[in-house]
């Protein structure tokens, strides 16, 4: 099966790169001006020259925002059901190399959490794991959303890339959407993360979003670990990879999001610093591309970024959330994937949101429906 690869294969890093530094203002001034943009209007977008131009991008994106999603955001948690990982990532607090208890959570513990979930009003559950293939497989996955399916509308999923045929058992159990992140496009420097375990395979992570559209799952959430490498050049590379899925998987939703590298346990410092003014760039530049695209910001962020955000245009917000397996009762003391930035509770970010005007949603009616007809 031809996949993004070959696409991907088309492509220089470098040379984008230099593409993206060279941009100069009359790109910029086109790229704003156009109704239908393409990724060379994008590449301009993210481009140091278009800094600038932010105030403007951060109005048309609100007005684009606001005409394909309303004054909403959706609302989910993630629940982290394992910590146990055979991947050496050196910026993952939950790395094999790192020695701390590991703890993967029985159907007993699983309840628990997703009680705690439910009854802070939370209807959408992303699943989170590390990639241990032994015990968290194919089976855990599937026993856990059999668990849950009662409790909650939409169940997400963050774990280990699959096969097809997994992601196709994953669809028929209940699942809505998969997130995967290539965590950098740069081919060299992926390796130098990744060292150890079948993670360290950048080309099986590369194509796991076409495994993932072939098995027909509703929506593909895609990224970059922002700070391993240079973001505009890997944001690039992930646009392309969007662009590439939209058109094969056209029936397919997709959403993008926005992880900055945050301190965990023994983790090495981020190459690359992105600051609150360049992440609300390439929000923009995202959303002026793509009418239709998701944008999802998790409590990684600051508190005062995702204040300032919600008016400018993001469609999905995590709150309150526990990065450790237990971590909302079972086990709070359980190490921690990262710290998160915004430790506010959900109410809280509920209040937040409707002060800025908006509806927190909790429950997405759309998916809902889809599932009756
Ligand atoms: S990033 Fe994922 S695969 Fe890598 S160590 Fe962390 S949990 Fe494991």
């Amino acid at each position: 099966m031809k996949t993004f690869k070959s696409i991907f294969e088309q492509y220089n890093w470098d040379a984008i790169q230099s593409r993206i530094y060279q941009t100069t203002t009359k790109d910029v001034e086109q790229a704003l001006t156009r109704t239908k943009r393409n990724l060379d209007d994008f590449l301009a977008l993210i481009s140091p020259t278009a800094q600038p131009y932010l105030e403007q991008m951060a109005q048309q994106c609100h007005e684009l925002t606001m005409k394909r999603f309303g004054k909403t955001i959706q609302m989910y948690a993630p629940l982290y059901l394992s910590n146990e990982c055979q991947n050496i990532c050196t910026y993952c607090g939950f790395s094999l190399d790192n020695k701390i208890k590991r703890k993967t959570l029985s159907d007993a513990e699983i309840k628990q959490e997703a009680e705690a979930l439910k009854n802070t009003g939370f209807d959408h559950v992303l699943l989170v794991t590390g990639e241990a293939n032994y015990t968290v497989n194919i089976n855990y996955f599937i026993n856990a959303i059999e668990l849950l399916k009662n409790q909650f509308s939409i169940i997400s999923v963050e774990v280990q890339p699959l096969s097809a045929e997994e992601y196709q058992r994953l669809h028929e159990a209940g699942v809505y959407s998969v997130l995967v992140y290539q965590e950098t496009y740069h081919q060299e420097v992926y390796k130098k993360y990744h060292t150890k375990g079948k993670k360290s395979n950048f080309d099986y992570r590369l194509e796991t979003p076409d495994r993932i559209g072939t098995a027909g799952i509703h929506k593909i959430g895609l990224g970059v670990l922002l700070g391993l490498e240079d973001w505009r050049t890997d944001s690039f590379f992930n646009a392309l990879h969007i662009d590439y899925l939209q058109k094969k998987y056209w029936r397919t939703k997709y959403s993008v999001s926005f992880p900055r590298l945050r301190p965990a346990e023994g983790i090495i410092e981020p190459n690359f610093i992105m600051d609150d003014k360049d992440l609300t760039q390439l929000i923009c530049a995202y959303r002026l591309w793509n009418e239709d695209l998701e944008i999802s910001i998790s409590t990684r962020e600051n508190e005062k970024f995702r204040n300032n955000i919600i008016p400018i245009g993001v469609t999905s917000m995590s709150a309150g959330s526990k990065t450790n397996p237990g971590g909302y009762v079972v086990d709070p003391q359980s190490l921690e994937q990262f710290e998160i930035s915004d430790e506010r509770s959900a109410a809280a970010i509920s209040a937040v949101i409707k002060h800025a005007g908006y509806e927190p949603v909790w429950k997405d009616w759309d998916k809902s429906f889809s599932l009756k007809s």
